[in-house]
Order: structure tokens, then C-alpha cells, then sequence
């Protein structure tokens, strides 16, 4: 596909007789493809989540003043992303409406040598670094346009004017002493044919870790667990499968539905990770009821790939397009401690700071090495870029709630408040967390007593209207 001249397959061959896995096949290579064929094939098949990865694409070329890369067909679409950016290099100067498909791709112009700024000094870097942090602490509604920079710029300020800052957005979106309390249970335990370097559950690392795969768990052994995760306080019931997606598994997802629908009727928010979904399978959770979707990005866009090669960070993102348009709520966050860098947890706020809608759970996972994997002898990630994590995810995704969740059976109680003070909002608790340990019901109702922290009740996301004080 060529990016210069004409934008053939626009002109010629998007018509409605295209199957849809050639559009689905295109949005997997964003950086070769033109993003108006996404939007005319998302305009064919009436796939939101296409239209808004070329919205993205389009906005993010202009932004890098780069040609906008769009036919005329799309001039309306274009005129609304021209309107949102404020540099529209070597975009035409002329009215949209006056402009034709040829006018859109016009030759590369030379670019105009540039004299070179002067380098800002340190101190310039500070100001500029906090006037990012005070405009993004004041802000009254989630953001979704966040650069990398503005990000980087919260995640590294000095480490407890960034937690003050946090916990006083949390405070402005959330009633500080609520904690949402999760079970989660493995409905299926280990056979899991994809080769992420942390996981206990690959084919692939079963020699070293000695995991028995186990078949899935009966619907009845599913609610009883729910029901004791219930008396003991538990408010959402997750349920995880080890698998790379749920292609021909019609029984699993039946069983799997009779599940979602019977802890709901349990009065409990129910969530579930069973690897990629499609449309139809999100909309059939949908049907019976789930509340969320868990589907972790895990780490950086560019870091991705040393950690898992099986399925791409573009296929992951597809998942959760699916999950949005079938109304369910998106769980996904990352695992910090995989030999990423700051620069790589900056990129996953970024990653899911700029969806078009925050996940309305975002878990900071922190690796818990397992013997066996390639990661089994990594050094357990440091406690500060837990903190700086979770800190930056409360200013950058206000409304979300954070989930500290991997990792915490090893954190001291102290450490764990911290969290909760800049922006935690809820853990997982139980006997046991997938294949790791997880800290017991009593142990954290003794802690929640000690730093005055209470459960949060189901379905109560947010209890302070932004601007009014918390009632505690
Ligand atoms: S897809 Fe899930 S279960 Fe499979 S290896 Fe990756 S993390 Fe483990």
C-alpha cells in the first residue's frame, strides 16, 4: 500500500462485499495504513472502534505535522480533527469544503529549515514540569489528549509533592476511606498455548514451574466460591481463564455466562479475563450481565514485544474496543517490575490515558517472580515506582478506580497506605490470586480497621461530586 499520490484502495475497492477481517486486519497495522480507509470501512461496517483509531491516527499526524494522509471523502471528518489541533502544517490553507481527493495528497513539501532553539536549563524544565502537574490537579473532568510529555512530566516530579498532589484529586473524585474488594478466582488453571514471560500458566514454561493444567471449574464450584467471597466481604467476583482468546470454546462461554449470571444474582459485580474476545462473544457477557472486562495492556507499546511475541499490543487494544462498544466496563493496567523502564510506564499510562474512554479500572500489578519463567529470577520492582505509578494513574485517569493488585502479599502495611493515600482504590483479596498468593479477608479487614479505610459497597464507583470536599 503506498502512502504518496492517490489513495487507491479509497477510490477503489471499499465497498460493502470486503469481509470484515480485511478491515480488522488493516486496523492491526496502523502505521501502513491510510486512516481514512479505516474510517470509510468503519463507515461500511459500522465499527466504532476503527473510526476512532483513524480519528486517533489522523489527529496524531497532524499533531506531528505530517500530512493528514485522508481522501477527500473524508473532508468532514477532517475539518473536526483540524478544529482540535492547533498546528495543521502542510495541511491546505484553503476551505475543506472547496478541497478534492487529489488536493489531500499533495507531494511532500521540503521543509523550511528551522533555527534551533535554545535548550531550556534545568530550571526552566522544573517550571514548565509543574505548571503541568498544577493545570492537570486542577482539571474537573477526566483528560484524554495527554502527551507523553505532560505525562512523563506528573510521573517524575519529586515523590511526595507527587502523592500530596494525588491524593488531593482523589479526594475531589473519590470518597478517600472506600476500597473496593475483589476475589479472584482461576476457572481454569494453567495449558495456556501463549508465551508471556511472567506467567505460571504458559505450555511453554511448564517444564520449569511444574503447573498442572487443570480443566475448567464446574458452574457450581464457581458460585460457592463466590458466595464465601460474599460473606466475607467481597463486592466484585473476578473469574480468570488461561487462555489466548475464546474461539471455538461455545461450551466454556456457556458455562461461562451461567456463572457471570449467578453471581450477579448474588447482588455482586462480576468481571472476567479470558484473553482476546470478539464482538459478539463481549456482547453475550454483556447480555448476561457482566460488569467488566479484565484485558491488561501489561506494559509499554515498545516494550511490549520483549515480553510477550504471541499476540500484538494492536490485537489487545481490538479486545477492549470490543468490551467499550458492548457497554461493558474496561478493567486493564499493567505489570511494573517485567525490566521496563520509567519511560515504558509512562508509555502505558499513555497507552490507556488516550483511549477514548479511561478503563474504569486500571490494576498496577507488581511482578511476583515465578520460578520456572523467564522472569523467575528478576529482583522484585522497587516500592517507589509502584508509587509513582499509582500516583500518576490518579492524576492522569481521575475517575478510575486503581486496583493495587499483583505483588501486594509482599508489601508491607505502611506501604500499602501510602497507596491508598495517593490514589488506590481497591485490592484483591482471598485465599488465593490466580496462581499467587493473596492477602486473606481477616487480614485485610485488621488493616482497613488500623487506617480507617472501609469497603466499598457494590456498584458505588464515585461518592463526591468533583469540587466538594469528602464527607470524611
Ligand atoms: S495469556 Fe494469560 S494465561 Fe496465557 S500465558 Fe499470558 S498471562 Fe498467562
Amino acid at each position: 500500500m503506498s502512502h504518496g499520490g492517490v489513495c487507491r484502495p479509497c477510490i477503489s475497492s471499499i465497498d460493502k462485499s470486503k469481509p470484515e477481517s480485511t478491515w480488522r486486519d488493516f486496523s492491526l497495522r496502523l502505521d501502513t495504513i491510510h486512516p481514512c480507509h479505516l474510517i470509510k470501512a468503519s463507515a461500511v461496517h459500522g465499527r466504532r472502534t476503527m473510526r476512532r483509531r483513524a480519528l486517533q491516527l489522523v489527529s496524531t499526524r497532524i499533531g506531528r505535522s505530517q500530512r493528514p494522509l485522508a481522501c477527500g471523502a473524508q473532508l468532514g471528518t477532517l475539518t473536526a480533527a483540524r478544529s482540535r489541533m492547533s498546528t495543521v502544517a502542510a495541511a491546505p490553507t484553503a476551505p475543506l469544503s472547496t478541497l478534492s481527493a487529489e488536493t489531500f495528497h499533495p507531494p511532500a513539501p521540503t521543509p523550511a529549515p528551522t533555527p534551533a532553539a535554545a535548550p531550556e536549563t534545568d530550571g526552566e524544565q522544573q517550571r514548565r514540569a509543574k505548571q503541568i502537574l498544577r493545570r492537570a490537579v486542577a482539571a474537573t473532568a477526566p483528560r484524554h489528549d495527554w502527551t507523553r510529555e505532560e505525562i512523563a512530566a506528573i510521573y517524575h516530579q519529586p515523590l511526595l509533592e507527587l502523592a500530596y498532589q494525588a491524593a488531593a484529586v482523589h479526594r475531589r473524585f473519590h470518597d478517600p476511606a472506600e476500597v473496593q474488594l475483589c476475589t479472584l478466582m482461576n476457572i481454569k488453571t494453567g495449558g495456556c498455548t501463549e508465551d508471556c514471560s511472567y506467567c505460571a500458566q504458559s505450555t511453554r514454561y511448564q517444564k520449569g514451574t511444574g503447573l498442572q493444567a487443570k480443566r475448567v471449574e464446574s458452574v457450581e464450584t464457581v458460585l460457592e466460591a463466590a458466595r464465601i467471597a460474599k460473606e466475607n466481604g467481597s463486592t466484585r467476583f473476578c473469574m480468570g481463564a488461561a487462555w489466548r482468546d475464546m474461539r471455538g470454546r461455545k461450551t466454556s462461554l456457556r458455562n461461562i455466562k451461567e456463572m457471570v449470571q449467578g453471581v450477579r444474582a448474588m447482588g455482586m459485580e462480576v468481571c472476567v479475563t479470558l484473553g482476546m474476545i470478539d464482538a459478539e462473544q463481549a456482547r453475550e457477557l454483556k447480555e448476561a450481565g457482566l460488569t467488566a472486562y479484565n484485558h491488561n495492556l501489561d506494559t509499554s507499546r515498545e516494550f511490549y514485544p520483549s515480553i510477550i511475541t504471541t499476540r500484538t499490543y494492536d490485537e489487545r487494544l481490538e479486545t477492549l474496543g470490543h468490551v467499550r462498544d458492548a457497554g461493558i466496563h474496561v478493567c486493564s493496567g499493567g505489570i511494573l517490575g517485567l525490566g521496563e523502564s520509567d519511560a515504558d510506564r509512562v508509555g502505558l499510562l499513555h497507552s490507556v490515558a488516550t483511549l477514548p474512554s479511561h478503563p474504569e479500572s486500571f490494576p498496577v500489578n507488581a511482578l511476583v517472580p515465578i520460578k520456572g519463567t523467564p522472569l523467575g529470577e528478576r529482583e522484585r520492582v522497587e516500592f517507589t515506582s509502584v508509587l509513582r505509578t499509582v500516583a500518576a494513574a490518579r492524576i492522569v485517569m481521575p475517575e478510575t478506580i486503581i486496583r493495587i493488585a499483583a505483588g501486594r502479599k509482599t508489601m508491607p502495611e505502611e506501604q500499602q497506605a501510602l497507596c491508598f493515600m495517593a490514589g488506590a482504590n481497591a485490592v484483591f483479596t482471598g485465599d488465593k490470586m490466580l496462581t499467587t498468593e493473596c492477602n486473606g479477608w481477616d487480614e485485610d479487614a485488621d488493616m482497613f480497621g488500623r487506617w480507617g479505610l472501609r469497603p466499598m459497597r457494590s456498584f458505588r464507583k464515585t461518592a463526591v461530586a468533583p469540587g466538594e470536599d469528602s464527607p470524611n
